[in-house]
């Protein structure tokens, strides 16, 4: 089974990530947790050459080849091979992410993501959770744990509130693969909420 977690920054979608890999070993599955950027050797080296230092060293779309990049490696060498093995991988953002950032935010690219992610990764989640929140929750929560690395993030609100919007309506777009959760609820109601949709695609 192939998971993914999707939300604007602060949705709290890498400790649910955390959480549900978790319990999903408690009760005896093989899980793989995984993230992008990254998640493979070459994939979390783009991760540092596309995240750290300046933030327009790459245009919108040098950016998306390395995020498509990253994710061909990513996909090689560690979901496949998981998925291959029978184990349930959790991967914090995938290929929604960047129909998002690349496609919306950063850039109108959406056309471009759309074939590439055809020509090169074709792989879509089994099930994706959408951790959806309103922008000036989420901000609060992300600036609180700001590293040099999220410089990159933005932290605009009206940028948010697009990612929002957009989140939403790609969540309707590929509606049987994604589950709309409330991030504003506790982390304990939002964690039962999530494993009631795992457990639902595991059955
Ligand atoms: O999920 P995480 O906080 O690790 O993501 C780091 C940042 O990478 C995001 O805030 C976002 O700005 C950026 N990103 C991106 N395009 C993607 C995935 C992430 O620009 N496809």
């Amino acid at each position: 089974l192939f998971l993914t977690f999707e939300g604007i920054d602060g949705s709290g979608k890498s400790t649910q990530c955390r959480l549900l890999a978790e319990t999903l070993r408690e009760q005896g599955h093989e899980v793989v947790l995984t993230r992008e950027p990254g998640g493979s050797n070459g994939a979390e080296e783009i991760r540092r050459l596309v995240l750290e230092g300046d933030p327009d060293r790459w245009s919108a779309e040098t950016e998306l080849l390395l995020f498509t990049a990253a994710r061909r490696d990513h996909l090689e060498r560690t979901i496949e091979p998981a998925l291959a093995a029978g184990k349930v991988v959790i991967c914090d953002r995938f290929a929604d992410s960047t129909r998002m950032y690349q496609g919306l935010s950063r850039g109108n690219l959406r056309a471009q993501v759309d074939k590439l992610h055809k020509m090169m990764i074709g792989r879509e989640p089994d099930l994706t959770i959408l951790i959806d929140m309103d922008p000036e929750i989420g901000l609060s929560r992300a600036k609180g744990r700001q590293t040099a690395e999220e410089r990159f993030e933005d932290f605009g609100l009206e940028l948010q509130l697009k990612m929002r919007a957009g989140f939403l309506a790609l969540a309707q777009e590929f509606s049987p693969r994604f589950r709309v959760i409330d991030g504003t609820q506790s982390l304990d109601a939002v964690a039962a909420d999530v494993l009631t949709q795992a457990r639902a695609a595991l059955s």
